[in-house]
């Protein structure tokens, strides 16, 4: 028996609990994992909350990150004792995810641990840090360099926000965070921001071009704070857009794209290539450094994951969340 996070729900009305599984009802697949962490990304919780169709049957074992050891492989790939890591293809989505004691997995989603990191580092990372790489990766690739100008990080004390303003300091960028919780600012500026705005001068309706502010923009809320960061980006510049936490609307002009050449990308990490995937893990084993980990984690339980999911719906949780599956 192991014990997982399962949702399930009845009537429309969702409902998550801790539950006690028999290994014969784990979802067969090639590589057997004993997880030993995962997380919570603000897709899990509303996917516990249900609070968005993120889920596609149920029961669900909801968790769309983990890292653990392979116990058992039919692969080729993995062996046992390999330590691995997953962040999305639908897992914890429409397979069972890293919310339990034990997953079992294609062998192609899964990525070996990076020597360098601790499978309880990487789960702090997580789809988040994970996904802050990606867009970082994204500015280099068109060629946003760190004498380009400044950068804007939007949702600046999210788990992609933390990342991504450590990643764009390590690399020499100068960071403008925009947060909704300016009584956060000291730390955003221990991460690395080098000024700190509110997200309100962001959030509202704005004019179609405004004064050419940013050489780059990580995006993680969307909405008008998308369009207004399309707006303020300068003559040949590019945003990324990756979230939503604002609004999946995206009420812009063309003014930006046509006229200052403003490029705008779309970051997915959950079906990003394998390839893609490694290129990121190693930079983000390259990159970062065992301090960075210290002030960006609360650690949790499986027990505490549901109350802590409606804490970070409500916008009351810093940072990332570790779920750690081997608490003594
Ligand atoms: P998170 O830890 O929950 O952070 C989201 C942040 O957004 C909050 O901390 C808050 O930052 C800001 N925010 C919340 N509500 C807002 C509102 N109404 N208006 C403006 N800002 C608001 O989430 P995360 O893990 O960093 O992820 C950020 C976003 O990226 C989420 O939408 C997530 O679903 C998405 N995401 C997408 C991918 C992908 O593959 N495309 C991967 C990972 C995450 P402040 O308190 O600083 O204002």
């Amino acid at each position: 028996m192991f014990k997982a996070l399962q949702v399930t729900n009845i009537d429309g009305k969702t409902c998550a609990s801790i539950s006690l599984i028999d290994e014969e009802e784990l979802p067969k697949s090639e590589v057997t994992i004993e997880v030993h962490y995962s997380t919570i990304n603000y897709k899990d919780a509303l996917a516990i909350k249900g609070a968005a169709p993120i889920l596609r049957f149920f029961p669900m074992v909801p968790g769309i990150d983990l890292s653990g050891v392979v116990t058992h492989s039919e692969s080729s790939e993995f062996s046992k004792g390999d330590w691995v890591v997953l962040n999305g293809f639908g897992v914890g989505e429409k397979h069972w995810g890293g919310l339990s004691e034990k997953a079992c997995l294609q062998s192609d989603w899964l990525i070996p641990l990076p020597k360098s990191l601790t499978a309880k580092q990487s789960m702090v990372i997580g789809t988040a840090g994970y996904t802050a790489m990606l867009s970082v990766l994204a500015l280099e690739k068109q060629n946003v360099m760190p004498n380009s100008g400044d950068i804007l990080v939007t949702g600046a004390n999210g788990g992609v926000g933390n990342f991504a303003i450590i990643l764009l300091n390590r690399l020499g960028y100068k960071v403008v965070a925009s947060t909704g919780r300016l009584e956060e600012a000291n730390h955003l500026k221990a991460l690395g921001a080098t000024e700190v705005i509110d997200r309100q001068s962001l959030s509202e309706p704005g004019k179609p071009l405004q004064k050419e502010r940013w050489a780059g923009v990580i995006d993680c809320v969307g909405s008008h704070t998308l369009a207004n960061a399309c707006a303020s980006t300068q003559y040949g510049g590019v945003v990324t857009a990756c979230g939503l936490a604002q609004g999946m609307d995206f009420t812009a002009s063309v003014a930006p794209f046509i006229l200052r050449g403003v490029k705008l990308i779309g970051i997915d990490s959950v079906m990003r290539p394998k390839q893609d995937r490694i290129e990121a893990w190693q930079r983000l084993s390259d990159l970062l450094q065992e301090k960075d980990f210290e002030s960006l984690y609360t650690e949790v339980t499986l027990e505490e994951v549901e109350e802590t999911a409606y804490k970070l719906l409500d916008g009351k949780v810093r940072g990332r969340v570790l779920v750690n599956m081997k608490p003594d």
